[in-house]
């Protein structure tokens, strides 16, 4: 048998729970060839793989249009209540497997290829991420897209198609380098442009007062073009929609230049308001105050609300001519979440069309628009937050900052009469920031706007509610909440870990990938010698498959033996990727100092994207790939200590390396990490985690026990306790003479000697103003890794940790969390139903 004919029967074996039906694969061949010769235009003798790959997602996408148009008619017929899920961020990565998954075709689109002889695996290699966000917040987006269509709720995800999704990133003697994305290049077979249902969005201009009220004139008009792409929910038949908007020129652009003669200049300045859509901003967790994002955000509110408010009025149900005429149901028929700040102008511009086009009082639309919106908060650092100055708003959008300034002063009315005058309070709770440059505090106006605001972890939410945003909570307690995230079972299980999918369901069925709760039930044979064997069997070929992989990539010779260690995640300080740097100098150290020394053997991987702008994030990446060339070519260390950055860290490769990890480092300052769930995603492949008590951490250790995970380092409070005393980097590094020796090394160009300042900067900020205080959870976290090495070596011990690790995600699965916001924030009821599957005849 050739290497293929393996993969092909293991494949076979994978999809088990999938009846392969010799006339579906037949069928499925004819649409391939169908597709290969009308829509590729190519024979086989000329047809490219990428010409496979583009007919085969075809292929695939034909079987998803009847549902999908059947399941869009459902909602029509029944007008339940609407979801709309407004994000900047997609992070959706591939489509064609997961398609595939959910359909339950998977086991026929592969035979179908194999009779062809065409590898599949290698065909869905071909594909490009859709890489429409940074990290956690836009994978957040995704997860939640395939749970509410799984659910069958009737959603709808918003966001913008950019042209341009998160940068590649290039590691060039060490350093990152940015490359543009262009995911569009060989177009996307799972989007329908939908140009009839185009709309204008202004800009600029400036308000008149009319005897029918207030009227926005004299602005400028870009079109959004919606781009609709499915939404598959699992083995429901349910397929939703995803609604991204793209920026056209209108026809009469710049029609200045037109009466100047200028027709050439004109036609060329029709693409500047096309920039709008051209590119995602590069930043995880940081506010860049930049026009041109504030008109994306705008952009993407303004085109959703009239596709909302269209399709609300458009309901057969309605009273008159079988439409709706009135917005009095408006929010028993609309759930609009808001996923951060970042689309909150939504708020201001659903009251503008309320009060300017639909004519409504203050009152009403005030009411209508707080019972219809609802604020999920992702983050409490203060660089973080957005907070607009109101002389860019004023310029861009004059009549939204009419109605804000119009909303604080109602709102400071109800603070005043609530804090008895408080003066202090008054200044804290503003939506307007008076100190430096005048700015509008998004979060305020979200809180403000809304009837739900929630956190993303039970420990952030009470950050949230004790500090962050206290005044709020004291005002309005009723408005907080905690929806603790998730992550989808399919793609972060289902999907990347087919054989561990295949062990769990010898034992327990697979109810678990739509119910991940039924994991618990395999508690009962962490300590049975036939299945520890089976799991370790599979973590051993998921991580010799990850070891030939970077073999090839990367050039290092890897020992698959060692503790597969790694932390992938944006690289940001608050996340720490420092102090595991720390760790691995620390051990190399330990390494040299006594050679002969019993050691076990680790290979520590690091991945993550940094911001293009932030320098510091650039160093630590630098800092990385030197101690890794010091540390894998110094012959004593041989294969005991092996250090790799993972270049280019995105949802496809994280699909690669979670399933092979043994440890995963969630190790962020306690209170910085809303969430997390990079964290999820490793426990439910069976790795176990070292963290500190911070975001979702928390509740993993709970619903593991605190013996099946690392936990150490400072708590909230003593992290709290610490800066109030006042924290003195020195105190640690003078007590603690392996850290000190680390960051001698660091600050003395042991691993830059061609350039002994390079990590200045660096050791600058661990020993003068590090707001993440690494050197206080050095100690603990050096004391936790050694406990991490000697566990490690009993084997059986390990394995039964890893058992319960799998066995306790069931929380951690997004239709949990999906299941709450629901009934907690939305107000419906997931069915769980499955619609009548379509029958066609050349449906497989
Ligand atoms: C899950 C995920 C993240 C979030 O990881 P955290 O460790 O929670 O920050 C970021 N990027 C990608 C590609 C992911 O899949």
């Amino acid at each position: 048998m050739s290497i293929s004919d393996v993969d092909h029967e293991k494949r076979k074996q994978i999809s088990v729970r999938e009846i392969v039906d010799v006339e579906n694969v037949a069928n499925f061949k004819k649409t391939f060839n169908r597709h290969l010769h009308y829509t590729l235009v190519k024979d086989r003798n000329v047809a490219t793989s990428r010409d496979y790959y583009f007919a085969l997602a075809h292929s695939v996408k034909d079987n998803l249009v009847s549902r999908w148009i059947r399941t869009q008619q459902y909602y029509y017929e029944k007008d339940p209540k609407r979801v709309y899920y407004l994000s900047l961020e997609y992070y959706m990565g591939r489509s064609l497997q997961n398609t595939m998954i959910n359909l339950g075709i998977q086991g026929a689109c592969d035979e179908a290829m194999y009779q062809m002889g065409l590898n599949i695996e290698e065909l869905e290699e071909l594909e490009e991420d859709a890489g429409l966000g940074n990290g956690g917040l836009g994978r957040l987006a995704a997860c939640f897209l395939d749970s509410m269509a799984t659910l069958g709720l009737a959603a709808y995800g918003y966001g913008i198609r950019y042209e341009y999704g998160i940068f590649a990133q290039k590691i060039k003697n060490g350093e990152q380098t940015e490359e543009p994305d262009d995911w569009l290049r060989y177009g996307n077979p799972w989007e329908k442009a939908r140009p009839e249902f185009m709309l204008p969005v202004n800009f600029y201009g400036h308000v008149i007062d009319t005897p029918e009220g207030k009227k926005w004139v004299n602005t400028q008009v870009v079109f959004a073009m919606p781009y609709d792409s499915p939404i598959p929910g699992y083995n429901n038949n349910y397929v939703n929609t995803l609604r991204l908007w793209s920026a056209k020129s209108p026809v009469e652009f710049n029609l200045k230049f037109f009466n100047d003669g200028d027709y050439i200049q004109a036609v060329i300045d029709r693409n500047l308001a096309e920039n709008i859509s051209r590119v995602l901003y590069p930043n995880d967790n940081f506010f860049e105050g930049k026009e041109l994002r504030l008109k994306q955000e705008y952009f993407m509110c303004a085109a959703t609300l009239q596709d909302i408010i269209r399709r609300y009025k458009s309901s057969k149900f309605g009273s008159r001519d079988h439409h709706r005429t009135d917005f009095d149901t408006f929010p028993d028929k609309v759930a609009i979440q808001l996923n951060d700040t970042h689309p909150s102008l939504a708020i201001p511009e659903l009251m503008r069309v309320l009060l300017d086009v639909e004519g409504l009082p203050w009152e009403k639309a005030w009411d209508i628009t707080v019972r219809t919106c609802a604020y999920t908060n992702h983050t409490v650092l203060p660089e973080a937050l957005e907070r607009w100055p109101t002389s860019l708003l004023e310029s861009i959008l004059p009549r939204h900052m009419q109605i804000i300034y119009h909303i604080n002063f109602l709102h400071l009315e109800k603070v005043k009469a609530f804090f008895n005058g408080d003066l202090e309070r008054i200044r804290r709770m503003s939506l307007i920031e008076e100190d430096g440059e005048k700015r509008v505090n998004m979060a305020h106006l979200s809180i403000v706007g809304s009837h739900a605001v929630n956190g993303v972890a039970r420990i952030h939410s009470e950050i949230i509610k004790n500090v962050v945003f206290r005044d709020f909570y004291a005002m309005t307690p009723e408005k907080f909440q905690n929806k603790t995230n998730g992550i989808t079972p399919r793609r972060w299980l289902l999907l990347c870990n087919p054989t561990l999918s295949d062990i769990i369901a010898e034992k327990i069925g697979d109810e678990w990938t739509v119910h991940l709760d039924q994991l618990a039930q395999l508690k009962q044979w962490a300590k049975d010698p036939g299945f520890q064997h089976s799991v370790n069997k599979v973590k051993q070929e998921n991580k010799l498959r990850l070891a030939q992989l970077l073999e090839k990539d990367y050039g290092v010779k890897i020992n698959p033996a060692s503790i597969f260690d790694i932390q992938v995640k944006r690289i940001h300080e608050y996340k720490r990727q420092l102090l595991n740097c720390l760790h691995i100098i620390t051990l190399y150290n330990r390494i040299k100092r006594d050679p002969s020394a019993p050691f076990v053997p680790r290979t520590i991987m690091i991945g993550g994207k940094a911001a293009p702008g932030y320098h510091l994030a650039k160093k630590i990446i630098k800092l990385i790939c030197s101690v890794g060339n010091v540390v894998n070519n110094d012959p004593i260390v041989g294969d005991k200590l092996k250090v790799i950055f993972l270049e280019n860290y995105r949802v496809t490769l994280a699909e690669q390396i979670i399933p092979a990890a043994d440890l995963s480092e969630q190790i962020s300052t306690a209170g910085t990490e809303a969430s997390g769930t990079g964290n999820m995603k490793f426990m439910l492949n069976g790795a176990l985690t070292i963290g500190t008590l911070d975001g979702a951490n928390v509740e993993m250790a709970e619903e593991m026990g605190n013996e099946n995970i690392f936990i150490f380092g400072m708590t909230v409070d003593e992290v709290e306790d610490l800066k109030k005393k006042g924290y003195n980097a020195y105190d640690y590094y003078n007590k603690l003479p392996e850290a000190k020796q680390c960051i001698d090394q660091i600050q003395g160009g042991f691993f830059s000697p061609s350039n002994p300042d390079e990590f200045k900067d660096i050791t600058d900020v661990l020993l003068k103003w590090d707001r993440f205080l690494l050197l206080a959870d050095y100690e603990a976290y050096i004391k936790a890794q050694d406990l991490v090495s000697k566990v490690y070596q009993d084997e059986s011990k390990w394995v039964e940790m890893a058992i319960h690790n799998i066995a306790s995600s069931g929380k951690f699965s997004s239709d949990r969390t999906i299941e709450e916001y629901a009934r907690e924030i939305w107000g419906v009821e997931p069915t769980w139903q499955k619609l009548p599957p379509p029958n066609e005849p050349r449906d497989i």
